[in-house]
């Protein structure tokens, strides 16, 4: 298997090979168009593919670009598992769901967050509540996205952000990030102010095709944390939960939680998977993020920053412009050979035991 040839150098590269793959493989296709176009000019839009019997009593959703530029990586996996025939060994009984760029805006344009700067990721909370609060974010707001992005800008909000961790440890610096915020819109991570467009499309699409079904398994595809190329999975359900504790089943030892201490991600709320959730109440829903390494997590959130910066107060077309959507990209996506294989194997290999633990459920 030549990996590499799976992973897309672009949105629409990514999506015309989704689409023929899933056409050859027996899938139905449905087509949400984006109300808002790339950076080319060209469409963008959510294409889901649907695979085995309606209304199923099992069945795999898989979801690409909830973070718009890791479809890279997702969109690969995504095309590597139906070129690989992954639709065709399905067991009898199980449909399966697959979701390419459910943040097309994000994808297309080479951000983490979508077309409203929201992190959907951070989005799927009940706007009529309380939002969750962050204080850690509020107090180093200002540094993290400064209205200057220059040499010196960098180095006095850095020397801020440095501080930070220097007092409360680096984890809780990225905690304090990652953690998602729902009072700065300028700021990163924000989980928006009211249900996102690729929210409101993930909703539907759950709601149409899984919701007489009685066991999901949900593989959300995710990209920047934790060493090169290692695929993490990452439980969106609480430890003590039925879905936790079948994740455990099914993904193995290899399987972290956040609220364990055992992952390196952050404790993060409103993701799809609390979403599916509230949604799919006849479903024994069992969510996981299989999260790929690529940079440190400093660079990681600089990218982050500028892109943040660029797209705020930048010019997205000038030289400067090209050059942090190149470092955003690099962040998010490892454009070499053997990053790609040790990728596309995890994840033929986690759908495989996602399935078989759907098979068994
Ligand atoms: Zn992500």
């Amino acid at each position: 298997m030549n990996a590499s040839e799976h992973f897309p150098a672009s949105y629409a590269a990514g999506r015309d090979r989704f689409r023929a793959l899933a056409r050859a493989e027996g899938g139905a296709l449905h087509v949400l168009p984006h109300p808002a176009k790339g950076p080319d000019g060209g469409d963008i839009s959510i294409d889901a593919a649907w695979f085995g019997p309606p209304d199923p009593a099992r069945a795999l959703l898989l979801v690409s670009a909830t973070h718009g530029v890791e479809g890279h990586c997702g969109s690969g996996c995504q095309s590597g598992w139906l070129a690989a025939g992954g639709p065709r060994r399905l067991p009898a009984g199980v449909g399966a769901l697959v979701i390419h760029a459910i943040n097309p805006h994000g994808f297309a344009w080479t951000r983490r967050v979508t077309e409203d700067n929201v992190d959907l990721n951070r989005n799927f909370v009940d706007f009529d509540q309380p939002l969750p609060q962050n204080p850690a974010y509020d107090a180093i707001a200002d540094a993290v996205a400064p209205r200057e992005w220059t040499a010196e800008s960098r180095a006095a909000t850095l020397k801020v952000l440095l501080g930070y961790a220097r007092e409360h440890g680096e984890f809780a610096l990225q905690g304090a990030l990652q953690g998602g915020q729902y009072r700065h819109p300028g700021g990163i991570f924000f989980g928006g102010a009211a249900p996102a467009w690729s929210r409101r499309r993930f909703l539907d699409l759950a709601n149409r095709f899984l919701g007489r079904s009685r066991a999901v398994a949900f593989i959300d595809l995710h990209t920047g944390l934790g060493p090169y190329g290692y695929g993490e999975p990452i439980s969106m359900q609480r430890p003590g939960t039925p879905g936790n504790t079948r994740a455990r089943d099914w993904y193995g030892k290899e399987l972290t939680t956040p609220e364990s201490g055992d992952s390196k991600s952050a404790i993060i709320v409103g993701t799809l998977g609390q979403g599916l959730e509230r949604e799919l109440k006849n479903a024994d829903l069992t969510s996981m993020a299989l999260e790929y390494g690529t940079q440190p997590v400093p660079d990681v959130m600089l990218a982050l920053r500028a892109d943040n910066w660029l797209h705020l107060h930048g010019d997205v077309g000038s030289a400067q412009g090209r050059a942090i959507k190149r470092q955003v990209r690099d962040a998010f996506y490892q454009d070499h050979d053997d990053w790609k294989e040790k990728v596309l194997a995890r994840a033929l290999d986690m759908i495989d035991r996602g399935v078989a633990g759907l098979a068994r459920a």
